[in-house]
């Protein structure tokens, strides 16, 4: 492929999952963004603002490992830096998703030990190194921050050990996959289990 069909690949992939995230709603008003590493190692990610159900080519921007914008006039979100911190720590990350859907904020918000379990759950299955339904699956919740960079310095310890994403609170997920697809994938369980745990608290009295 040429550099340009790559970008043009990279670009579909970040249109249809914007399309997919916001069918799911999980991608209200102008929340989210979503990001694709090229496999000659740029990185596209969706401008800051605007709806991620009806990007268009125009709405993803190429940006360097530091989150700082590649071509002049183009800004990308601050929470580009979170993406960039993936992909800078495992080289076989191609893909990271970032959604507001209302059981992660809402479980967020009311999680107290600093995460999120999951457990018993058949779909656990779809992380990485999850054989079965018996082990827990811990998600990590940060407290939110507009500082981004200072954010990146609380998720950092986590890096490696989070095979279901991580979530901020009262914000959202981040959720990551060798591709987009597998991203996706992932994306739709951390998002199902979230979906099931919060209907089954609101059946606890
Ligand atoms: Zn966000």
């Amino acid at each position: 492929m040429t550099t340009t069909d790559l970008w043009v690949d990279a670009v579909q992939d970040i249109i249809g999952a914007g399309r997919r995230m916001d069918r799911f709603g999980w991608v209200p008003a102008t929340a989210g963004n979503i990001s694709r590493r090229l496999p000659d190692g740029r990185i596209a990610i969706t401008r800051s603002g605007g709806h991620k159900g009806f990007l268009t080519p125009d709405g993803v921007i190429e940006v360097g490992m530091d989150g700082r914008a590649m071509h002049a006039g183009d800004r990308p979100s601050a929470e580009t830096l979170l993406h960039c911190q993936l992909y800078a720590h495992d080289p076989a990350i191609g893909a990271v998703l970032h959604g507001h859907s209302v059981a992660s904020t809402v479980l967020s918000m009311v999680a107290t030990d600093g995460a999120i379990i999951l457990a018993d759950y058949e779909v656990q299955k779809v992380f990485e190194g999850q054989t079965t339904h018996e082990a827990s699956v811990r998600v990590p919740v940060f407290d939110n921050d507009q500082d981004i960079a200072r954010l990146c310095t609380v998720v950092a310890p986590d890096l490696g050990r989070m095979p279901a994403g991580y979530v901020i609170r009262g914000h959202g997920v981040y959720v990551w996959g060798p591709t987009m697809d597998v991203a996706l994938a992932r994306l739709e369980g951390l998002e199902f289990l979230l979906a099931c745990e919060l209907e089954k608290r609101k059946l606890r009295r």
